[in-house]
């Protein structure tokens, strides 16, 4: 398929935060941070951090919208209506967000193309899914009728990351608004150009003020402001997990309820009953897809023995020709790493993994060619065990771990040998392996014989310290809206009359 690449959009000289239905003026004063193209190092852009009166100021208008304002009282058709032509909005805007994120973050086309589609199915999805929500009836108890009805539960503090900004940004919005909720998004400081403009297009396509604010800003100011706000009644979190530890701690203060998408380090398993051409597709895929910076990417990739030497040679053959360029040209397989400080951690891996015995394959180094940005050569280490660091912790970029087992139960093993707990991917033609495997393994997702493949009807989330909680259409449901009995007598009650 040929994919035509972007065309260069406008980038506005200061990004600001978005409350009320409208922009803080870009010349309003205010501690900026640089925004920075990972590609060619140059600044793109300013970041105007909102501080906690700012903040205060977005809670204040998503409280207003949810107490007094339209949307949580409006007719579902007239939601589900505004939603749609969310959809469509950012649909049509699709060129201009591609191009903002892959500007931003350095993700190749190929991704960034695949998240915008996915931000905008976000909001049709979860429209329907609110639009067919139902309560329940209890008449069993005779002369009373019980309903029990769905209501939204208030406003949201909403945080992203940046690694897909654009969908994990509106997949945190979108599992929360159609219910009926406000809230205040702060995306990651580092990509906030593609959300400061999705937001803007969403009140374009006639999204009531106040239900969607948006304040831009470090975690450490900007974030905690929100999460420790006393007017917010829930979080929605996606990161990492020591940030998700310490979000669930404000909060658990204050007792919001939260829900946490936090990170992983998975495992990608290869037995020798399977197609070893698809798995080795499969393990670079997992592995390089997004620059490497995916929460879901299959970071240990556990081979089984008699397969290992060979598929192992293969899959280094193929990272060492892996296409690094600028994330517009179609060509790119890989971008550079989304900032330095990123790019300088992710490095430090290959030390980290020489001082615990790995043996270093392939990479392991920042690219020489592009001369610029913040690439490094696609890296793979083969561990001597699992207790290597580089098996238990996540790295977040193109950075493979090999291990290699024996057994069924030795691949089982090490796959739940991690404090991680988001998704594992399993690769055998033989059936009885492959559902031992997805029996026992702690994951909550486990993708057979195929690379990420997101079905927004099924939950999403972590065992374990990868998350707290599920998006999907009923977890998201449970999660964002409040549940009440309302208990009604057919015929008058007999009442005792005290004091009568
Ligand atoms: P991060 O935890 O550093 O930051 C995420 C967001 O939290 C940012 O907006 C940041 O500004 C904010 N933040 C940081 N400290 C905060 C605080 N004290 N209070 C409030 N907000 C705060 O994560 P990141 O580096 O942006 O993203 C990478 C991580 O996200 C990886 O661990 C990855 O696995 C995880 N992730 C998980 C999922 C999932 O669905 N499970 C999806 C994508 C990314």
């Amino acid at each position: 398929m040929t994919v035509t690449p972007p065309r260069p959009q406008k980038i506005s000289p200061r990004v600001t935060s978005f409350i009320d239905g409208a922009p803080i003026p870009a010349d309003a004063p205010g501690h900026d941070i640089p925004v920075v193209d990972p590609t060619t190092e140059e600044t793109l852009s300013q970041l105007r951090e909102a501080d906690a009166a700012e903040v205060d100021a977005a809670v204040r208008s998503a409280r207003r919208a949810f107490d007094e304002g339209p949307w949580p009282r409006m007719d579902i058709n007239a939601r589900k209506d505004i939603l749609y032509s969310v959809r469509d909005h950012l649909r049509k805007h699709a060129e201009e967000l591609a191009w903002l994120e892959c500007k931003n973050v350095g993700l190749p086309l190929s991704s960034v193309l695949w998240h915008v589609q996915r931000m905008a199915r976000n909001f049709e999805f979860f429209a329907e899914v609110a639009s067919t929500a139902h309560g329940e009836t209890y008449s069993q108890t005779s002369g009373f009728l019980t309903v029990v009805t769905r209501e939204p539960k208030g406003v949201a503090g909403v945080i992203a990351p940046w690694n897909a900004p654009l969908a994990l940004s509106s997949m945190r919005v979108a599992t929360c608004i159609p219910f009926g909720n406000t809230c205040v998004l702060k995306p990651s400081e580092y990509t906030p150009l593609s959300v400061s403009r999705m937001v803007e297009v969403m009140h374009e396509a006639g999204l009531p003020p106040g239900v969607v604010n948006l304040v831009n800003g470090r975690g450490s100011v900007t974030g905690d402001a929100l999460v420790s706000h006393p007017g917010i009644d829930m979080v929605g979190f996606t990161g990492g997990t020591a940030t998700g530890r310490a979000i669930a701690a404000t909060a658990g203060r204050n007792l919001k309820p939260v829900a946490l998408e936090l990170g992983g380090k998975s495992a990608n398993i290869i037995f020798e009953s399977a197609d070893l051409e698809r798995a080795l597709d499969g393990a670079l895929a997992g592995i390089y897809g997004n620059n490497g910076q995916q929460c879901l990417a299959g970071s240990r990739i556990l081979v089984q023995r008699g397969i290992a030497d060979r598929f192992i040679e293969r899959f280094v053959e193929r990272s060492r020709n892996i296409r690094l360029g600028d994330p517009l040209d179609p060509a790119t397989e890989i971008g550079p790493l989304c900032f330095r400080g990123h790019m300088e951690r992710v490095l430090s891996y290959a030390d980290v993994a020489r001082a615990d015995g790995a043996r270093l394959l392939t990479g392991g180094r920042r690219a020489t060619e592009p001369a610029r940005g913040w690439f490094i050569e696609p890296t793979a280490v083969l561990a001597p065990d699992n207790d290597a660091r580089v098996c238990r912790e996540e790295i977040f970029g193109p950075f493979a771990t090999f291990l290699t087992f024996d057994t069924l139960d030795d691949a089982i093993r090490i796959a739940n040998d991690s404090r991680f707990g988001l998704v594992n991917y399993v690769w055998s033609d033989d059936l009885p392996t492959v559902m031992r495997c997805t029996r026992e393994i702690r994951a909550g997702t486990v993708w057979v014989n195929t690379p990420l493949m997101r079905e927004l009807r099924a939950p999403f989330g972590g065992f374990k310290e990868s998350g707290i909680g599920r998006d999907g259409p009923q977890t998201s449901l449970d999660f964002f809206t409040e549940l009440k009995s309302t208990i009604i007598p057919i015929d008058p009650v007999k009442m005792h009359r005290y004091g009568a």
